[in-house]
């Protein structure tokens, strides 16, 4: 069964009573385990298409699946709590909170599914070892480079062990070869852990490292190919 899918889903933005169509009909199906680039010029709705995917948007035709089951179907509990348990989100500017320790940033997700002050320790602790930060836990986001703070932020998109990583240009505040050293990390979650990854990129070379580039283009998909 897919982890994510979207069938033919159109989402229309109105902005001063003109209607922007930024998806138009698009099919889209993430399997567990798969590596997949989404590519595309600027406004051709790749954010769109990540914020449908990771259900923090719904579609205005069309439907979503999440681990087989319709969005549509769920209340807005239900769905936070399936979202929550099976995807991890990471962005281009991080998004960590500014005084708060890598730990603690990490943690966070747990707070929100009820689970206890030293499992979630346990867990952050866990999760910042996995990407080679353990010796990082108390520094705060401006004591850490850019390419550790993206790091914390990867481990935080772990720490609630989910089967998806949905991450929207997440080499783009970066310079190439950091860029490259998170690469390096989401494909070794890939291939060691079985997390499936989707990312967003401008970037020809970061498309390249996953095993499959969809092209968007103009609200709709261009390419896909493996
Ligand atoms: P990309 O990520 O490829 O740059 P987006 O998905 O952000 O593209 O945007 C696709 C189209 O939808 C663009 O024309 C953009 O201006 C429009 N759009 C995106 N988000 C909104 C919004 N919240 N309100 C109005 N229009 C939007
Ligand atoms: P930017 O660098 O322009 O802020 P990001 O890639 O960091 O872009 O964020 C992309 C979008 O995701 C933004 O619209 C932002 O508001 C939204 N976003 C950021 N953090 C979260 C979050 N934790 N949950 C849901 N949406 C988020």
């Amino acid at each position: 069964e897919p982890a994510l899918e979207a069938v033919d889903v159109t989402r229309t933005y109105t902005m001063d009573g003109v209607d922007v169509e930024a998806l138009r009909g698009v099919s889209v199906r993430i399997d567990p385990g798969e590596f997949v680039a989404i590519l595309g010029p600027s406004g051709s709705g790749k954010s769109t298409l990540m914020h449908l995917l990771g259900c923090l948007d719904r579609p205005t035709r069309g439907l979503l699946r999440i681990g087989g089951k319709d969005v549509a179907t769920l209340t807005e509990t239900e769905l936070a709590e399936l979202r929550n348990s099976q995807i991890g989100f990471v962005f281009q500017s991080f998004h960590l909170l500014a005084r708060t320790s890598a730990r603690e940033n990490v943690a966070l997700p747990l707070v929100y599914r009820g689970i206890g002050r030293g499992e979630r320790r346990r867990r952050a602790i866990s999760a910042l070892d996995t990407v080679g930060l353990a010796h990082r836990l108390d520094h705060r986001p401006s004591q850490l480079s850019g390419g550790e703070q993206q790091r914390v932020a990867i481990a935080r998109a772990l720490v609630g062990d989910p089967g998806v990583v949905l991450a929207d240009e997440p080499t783009g505040n970066l310079d190439t070869r950091t860029g490259h050293e998170v690469m390096d990390l989401l494909e070794r979650l890939n291939t060691e852990q079985g997390v499936a990854i989707v990312l967003v990129t401008h970037e020809p070379d970061v498309a390249e490292r996953a095993r499959r580039q969809i092209h968007i283009r103009d609200g709709l998909i261009e390419r896909d190919v493996s």
